[in-house]
């Protein structure tokens, strides 16, 4: 067993400070990787494969590839982070760990709200942990779109592992808290199938803290499992180094160019040069385009096709104490309709950001506030079919502009898990219901005033949509003229160039990407090491 220490966080609030204590691995998990103050003039290196992102997509292809006895380099553009760095207030949380200061929308016929990681270990550092398999149907429509030679049971193997690396399994009781029970008490009685969630946790002890950092050690990042992994098999990690441009000729690559930069400020500093045999782009689906964009390789598919789960929220009222503070983050969810392309899951994220929720002001809003502790959050994601949007690299710096349009029947779908979701709140005892829809009363107190959620008709304007699932802008496809990379993620026209990040799916996988991506990241690993 590892040594623990506690380490005591002081952070100043409103009304004084707030005091936590937690117990932290002694050892720190990120030995070996380079950070910003390492770094003391230009960097100018060699190797056979440079991976560009540590996400769940680079960091399975990294280990993967340095296993096999590639020569790897791992680049990071955001800092690592320890337990002692993360923080709870989730103003200050949102600022170190999320691109845009976690402020990021895709603008459309909606507003809605897309966050993206900033570190070691890309979206897992932030995600709930959630580990799930995409249903056959959601592959079989993939190859009818796009021709690819891909199948579930293709997939399974691949899968397989990443779950055994991790150790994904059902999220145990203990841990559920009364949040995650009272979901399933009322699927339960709705007579709707709902399980655990399977999660890559360790000795979760239910703090739901995934959004902010998982200051125990519990959850199974990638900063944390698949990155200290590529470093025993003697891959270089270099934090803090943003990979701007890849260097190639139109048919062949030969490195990467990019500066190091500051941790938060995103200040650029000395320049990075470096050759390799090969490329991976990991970047993520918003900036792996931005990358591709600004390296002259605009082909007609990058950055298109944007897909999103767009993702509602309800709070549920009790009349009665239940802490949903205690348990996993996301610990329980329904797959009763995901046919139809709807998944229901229990949520939780800061009080600062739930409480943006709440209706009212002055004496009101302190009321609702007060009952914080009878609430919990529950939502619904959706496919999202019939909608795109497009990403484009800005003319200057490297945020992306991000379009999306919400079609009316991904719309409808999404309001039909609204619903659902209204009813699985009064089957588990709710006295009222917070539906976060412009239009109608903030608080509707029955079955029968929530009958508005059926009778009236929403735009997607009229509700509080967000999304942290992406995909699309860099798809797979048999053909070249139908995607950026084929099925083994390497592109059309430049074979020595791979894409290995939620970017490359052809569409919605109905359920949370992050499993899917690490089994396809370790498929395209596996197809490399097997072309050497
Ligand atoms: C709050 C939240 C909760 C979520 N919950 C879940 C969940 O429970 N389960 C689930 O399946 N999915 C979840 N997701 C989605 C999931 O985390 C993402 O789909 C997944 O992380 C995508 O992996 P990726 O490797 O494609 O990209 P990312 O995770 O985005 O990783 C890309 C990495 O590349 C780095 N990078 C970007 N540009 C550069 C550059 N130019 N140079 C160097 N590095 C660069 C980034 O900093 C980042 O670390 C959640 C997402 C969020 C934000
Ligand atoms: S619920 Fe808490 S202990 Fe469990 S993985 Fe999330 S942050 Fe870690």
């Amino acid at each position: 067993m590892p040594a623990r220490r506690l380490v005591h966080h002081v952070e100043p609030t409103r009304y004084g400070v707030a005091v936590s204590t937690i117990k932290v691995l002694d050892e720190s998990p990120h030995r070996g990787v380079k950070v910003f103050a390492d770094y003391t003039g230009r960097i100018t290196t060699s190797c056979e494969a440079i991976v560009i992102g540590s996400g769940p997509g680079g960091a399975v292809v990294a280990k993967e590839l340095a296993e096999a006895g590639f020569d790897v380099i791992l680049l990071e553009e955001g800092p690592p982070f320890g337990a002692a760095d993360f923080r709870q207030d989730a103003g200050a949380a949102m600022q170190r760990t999320l691109r845009g200061q976690g402020t990021r929308v895709a603008m459309g016929n909606a507003y809605m709200p897309t966050m993206q990681a900033n570190g070691l270990g890309g979206g897992s550092l932030v995600n709930s942990a959630i580990c799930a398999r995409a249903p056959a149907f959601t592959i079989e429509s993939w190859q009818e779109c796009t021709g690819i030679d891909l199948t579930r049971e293709a997939l399974d193997p691949h899968y397989a592992r990443v779950e055994q690396f991790l150790g994904v399994e059902p999220t145990s009781q203990e841990v559920l808290g009364q949040r995650n029970l009272r979901f399933k008490m009322g699927c339960d009685s709705l007579g709707m199938s709902s399980e655990p969630t399977r999660r890559n946790v360790k000795g979760c002890k239910g703090s739901a803290e995934c959004f902010t950092g998982c200051r125990t050690g519990a959850k199974r990042s990638m900063d944390v499992s698949y990155v200290p992994a590529a470093i025993r098999a003697g891959a270089r990690v270099y934090t803090s180094v943003r990979a701007e441009r890849v260097l190639h000729d139109g048919s062949v690559v030969r490195g990467i160019r990019g500066h190091v930069v500051e941790p938060f400020t995103s200040r650029e500093s000395h320049e990075v040069e470096i050759h390799a045999t090969f490329v991976v782009l990991a970047a993520g689906c918003m900036q792996t385009p931005v990358i591709l964009q600004k390296s002259g390789l605009n082909g007609r598919w990058v950055g298109q096709e944007l897909q999103f789960h767009p993702g509602l929220a309800v709070m549920a009222v009790y009349d009665e104490v239940i802490d949903p503070w205690v348990g996993a983050t996301q610990g329980y969810h329904s797959l009763h309709y995901i046919n139809e392309g709807i998944k229901l899951e229990v949520l939780w994220a800061p009080p600062a950001i739930l409480a943006t929720r709440l209706p009212g002001t002055g004496h009101d809003y302190q009321r609702n506030l007060l009952s914080y502790d009878r609430m919990a959050p529950f939502d619904v994601i959706a496919g999202a079919y019939r909608s795109r949007g497009r990403v484009r690299a800005s003319k200057f710096g490297w945020n992306p502009r991000i379009s999306f349009d919400l079609h009316e029947e991904d719309m409808a779908r999404l309001m039909k898990g609204l619903r659902i979701l209204s009813d699985i709140c009064w089957a588990s005892g709710a006295v009222g219901i917070l539906p976060g829809i412009n239009g109608i009363p903030d608080i509707l107190f029955s079955r029968q005033e929530a009958e508005i959620l059926r009778t009236k008709t929403f735009k997607p304007s009229d509700a509080v949509i967000g999304s942290n699932h992406a995909f699309g802008t860099t798809r797979m496809s048999k053909r070249s003229q139908d995607g950026v990379v084929d099925e083994h993620g390497r592109h059309h026209e430049i074979r020595n160039l791979y894409v290995a990040d939620t970017g490359i799916f052809v569409g919605s996988p109905a359920v949370n990407p992050m499993l899917t991506c690490m089994a396809l990241a370790d498929r395209i690993a596996q197809g490399i090491a097997e072309r050497r």
